[in-house]
Order: structure tokens, then sequence, then C-alpha cells
């Protein structure tokens, strides 16, 4: 019945297509009673004219009736329900008619006790089973009644003989054999056409399985796309930020190689300087690509700790940036408040990524600055790291693509030559992957605050796994408490 229910919309176009069909065959049915009533009397059977006329005219006008409520909209957009209804009256009206026409054609004799069989088989498949031995079990009922009030002459007899009277007792064995064949036909009917509804639903479940996977295969598919085209794009962005530096050092090299400048002179010492500068940049860049291509690589293989300390990871941090601020007269101020806990993380990439928003707020802030550190945990679960600075902020148009591979802002590469532009990115994918965000809130000229919220219960599936197998990420630092 669930999967019955699952596929309504199948079987409600089917029994549309059914019950419209049904209609077609009805008007077969009209014709045949129409002439069978005007022919009869010719034939010896008076009771015909008008009587079956009239069934003929009843069932006509109910089956105008049914094709109106059947027209327009189709079988998908229709309640099952309300097909299942529409088919059982249908089912109703026409037994009425028919055991109407059985009484003037004859009764138990009569030419018309066939199509009750066609009723029943037809009933079995488009109607539920239980329902079709409910209304065989009426249509029996009705039928004894109709032969018991003509045998007592309630109902005037109209025999297909003349010359004869009701048939006798034996009739009552004709009735034995009609209910019989009733729910026989029933019974069969269901049997056949039972395995067919079965095999129909799990013909559906396995479709609608496929078409489940297909859209899945197809949503894999269109990721792969956009990996792969967000792969070559930044590809082709570090080619590109690798090669006119190496252009630089070329030139250079040559300029001195081929003779134009002396080595020794001052212009040729500047030209290598320059050079080496431009190659301390290359490897910079190199190995923050190296650091995010690692970050990128998969977290299950990092040296990752359960228990991430966030204070003494903050420390830490402090210990190690405090001569560059003193070297630059920024003061470095603390904001603690309460203890927070990690259940998962990687204390190197962590110390990495927030390192760099430290040293970032101490490069991009004036002499005499101060950079906030603050720490603190939300009711919901969450660590909230602040690093705030008094600096030459971001432009507004740089805001929200600071974040993106080799974007620097030019207020920024006026003020720190040397950077990269790979450090937020790679502090962005630090903090994905330790399942938190980092916002940023800026204005030029005042100063910059970059926000990382942190979930303190978060671990990947991966790292679950391994966990479940007693692996406990190996890493040994003080920074894991
Ligand atoms: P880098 O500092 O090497 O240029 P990052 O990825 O760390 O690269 O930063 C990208 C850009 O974001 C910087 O070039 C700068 O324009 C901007 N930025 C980052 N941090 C700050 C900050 N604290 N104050 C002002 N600008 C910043």
């Amino acid at each position: 019945m669930a999967a019955d229910d699952h596929f309504a919309y199948i079987f409600a176009a089917e029994l549309h297509e059914r019950l419209r069909w049904f209609i077609t065959l009805r008007w077969m049915a009209v014709a045949g009673l129409a002439v069978g009533s005007l022919v009869g009397p010719r034939m010896g059977l008076e009771s015909v004219w008008p009587s079956l006329f009239v069934v003929a005219l009843f069932v006509a006008a109910y089956n105008l009736y049914f094709s109106w409520r059947l027209g327009g909209r189709s079988g998908q957009e229709r309640p099952l329900g309300g097909l299942r209804h529409c088919a059982i009256r249908q089912m109703v009206m026409d037994l009425a008619a028919l055991i109407v026409g059985v009484h003037f054609t004859g009764g138990l004799q009569s030419p018309l006790l066939p199509f009750f069989a066609f009723h029943m088989a037809i009933g079995t498949i488009v109607l539920s089973t239980r329902l079709m031995y409910l209304i065989a079990g009426c249509t029996s009922l009705a039928m004894l009644l109709l032969y018991i009030l003509e045998e007592n002459g309630v109902l005037r007899y109209h025999p297909l003989d003349p010359l004869h009277g009701i048939c006798s007792r034996a009739c009552y064995l004709n009735m034995v054999s009609f209910v019989m064949a009733l729910f026989g036909i029933v019974y069969l009917t269901d049997s056949v056409t039972g395995r067919f509804k079965e095999r129909n639903i799990k013909l559906h479940e396995a479709k609608a399985a496929l078409q489940e996977r297909t859209e899945e295969l197809q949503q894999l598919l269109d990721e792969i796309a956009e990996v792969e085209e967000r792969k070559s794009h930044y590809m082709r962005i570090s080619a590109h930020q690798l090669r006119s530096p190496l252009g630089t050092v070329k030139t250079s090299l040559m300029v001195l190689t081929q003779g134009y400048v002396d080595p020794g002179s001052e212009r040729g010492r500047k030209l290598l300087e320059g050079a080496i500068e431009r190659v301390d940049g290359l490897l910079r860049i190199v190995n923050d690509l190296l650091e995010l291509a690692k970050i990128r690589e998969g977290r299950n293989r990092a040296p990752w700790a359960r228990g991430v300390n966030l204070n003494q990871l903050v420390a830490d941090i402090f210990d190690a940036v405090s001569p560059l601020a003193d070297e630059r007269e920024i003061r470095l101020v603390p904001l603690v408040e309460g203890v927070a806990v990690l259940d998962w993380g990687i204390p190197p990439d962590l110390v990495f990524a927030l390192e760099n928003l430290v040293q970032n707020a101490i490069k991009y802030s004036l002499p005499g600055g101060q950079v906030t550190v603050g720490l603190r945990v939300t009711g919901g679960g969450e660590a909230v790291l602040t690093v705030e600075d008094q600096g030459i902020g971001i432009p507004e148009e740089f805001v929200e693509q600071v974040m993106d591979e080799f974007v620097r802002a030019p207020n920024a590469k006026a003020h720190a030559a040397e950077g990269t532009g790979l450090g937020l990115s790679i502090v962005r994918e630090v903090v994905e992957a330790h399942g938190g965000r980092i916002t940023v809130r800026s204005v030029e000229g005042e100063g910059s605050t970059f926000t990382v919220t942190l979930p303190l219960h978060h671990r990947p599936p991966e790292v679950e796994a391994l966990l479940h197998d007693g692996n406990d990420g190996g890493y040994q630092t003080p920074t894991g408490s």
C-alpha cells in the first residue's frame, strides 16, 4: 500500500486511461441494448421494447456524465482516490443497469448474464480485491432477490421463450453456479493480475531508484567539472604570479652575463640584489602554495589531535609574534575570556592560520598602533577568535575578495611590498577544515577586524571513522592539552 501511495501518480494515470477506455466500451453496450430492444420483439421477446431502450438511454446518460467528469485534466494531475471513487460509481451503475436488463430478458436465463463475468474481471483489475468480493456478494444478493420476487409474482417474469414460465427449482442451481462464477472470476483475475501489480510496483521502484542515482551522478559530475574549472583557474593565476618575477630575474641576469652591465659595478650589485629579492618573493609564493596544497590534500592524513586548547595556542602565538610587534612598535593586547578547547583539531594548521592573521594585523598597522587578540566561548558551543587592528584597513571593494588567492589590495601593496596574497586563502581553508567560518570587517584608514568562529565539538566524518578504529592522530606537541 505504501508503494501504491508512493507511485499514486503513475497508478492514477493508468486508471484514468482505463476508465476512458471503459467509456468507449460502454457506448458499444448502449448500441447493443438499443438494437436488442428494437429487434427483440420480432424474435418473440415482447418485454424488451421499450424497457431495454430505456435502460440504454439510462446507460448513455451516465456514460455522458462520466465522460464529462474524466475529460480535461490528465490522469497524473488527478488524485488517485478520486479516480477510484469514479471507477466504483461506474461499476455500481453498470451492475444496476445489467440487473434491470436481466430482469427484462428472462432472469436467470438471460443472455446478458455473461456480462457480469466481464464486469467482475475488469473490476478486479482496477479496484481492490476486497472491494470486488463485496461487490460480487451484493450482486449475488440482488440477483437472488430478483429471482425470489419474480418467482413469487411480486415482479412480473419476462421469459425468453413465451411458452415457458419461470424456470422451476433447477434455477436455484443456476443461481448457485452464477454466484460461484462471480466469486471464481474475482479470485482468478486477482491471482493472475496480483503478480503483475506487484511487478509493476517493483518496476516503478527500480525506475525511481535509477532516476535518483542518475541525478546524484549528474550532480557529482557537475561538482567535478566545477572543481576542474577552479583548479585550472588556480593554476593559471599561480603560473601568472610566478612568471613576472621570473621574467625580471632572467632579464637582470641576461644584462649581467651579456656584459651590458659590469657585475662588480654599483649598478650590477643593485641588479643582483633585486634578483635575490625577487627570488625570495618567489620562494614565499612557492612555500605558501605548498602549504595550501597540503591543507587541501586532506585532513585525515594531517597530524591532528584531540582536545586542542586554544588559550594555549593563542599564548604560543603571542610569544612567537612579540619580537615582530616590538620591531614595528605595535602593542599586542590579549582579551581572553574563558577556556576554549576543541574536541578535534590540527594544531600546526591552526597555529599557521592564527599567526597569519596576527602577523597581517602587525604588518598592516602603523607604528604606535595596537593589535587586540580576543578569545571567548559562546553559549552555543563555539570559540570566537578576533584579531583587531587600527591599521591601514581594506578598501571597500576589496573586502569581499581578500580571502581569494593572490588578491592584494593596492594600499597593502604600497604599505608592504612583500606579500603573496595567499595567506588569507590558507587561513580560510584551515578554518573551514575545522568546521568554522571567518568574516572580516574593515574600514580603509581606520583598521580591520577578522573574526574566526570554530565549533568546539566538530569532527569531520573521516576522522570520526579513524577515531572509531582507535587512531589518535598522532600529534604530540605542547599545544595539544
Ligand atoms: P599578503 O598579506 O601576503 O598580501 P594575505 O592573503 O595574508 O596576503 O592578505 C591578502 C590581502 O588582504 C592583503 O594583501 C591585504 O590587502 C589584505 N589584508 C589582510 N589582512 C589585513 C589587515 N590586517 N589590514 C589590512 N589589510 C589586510
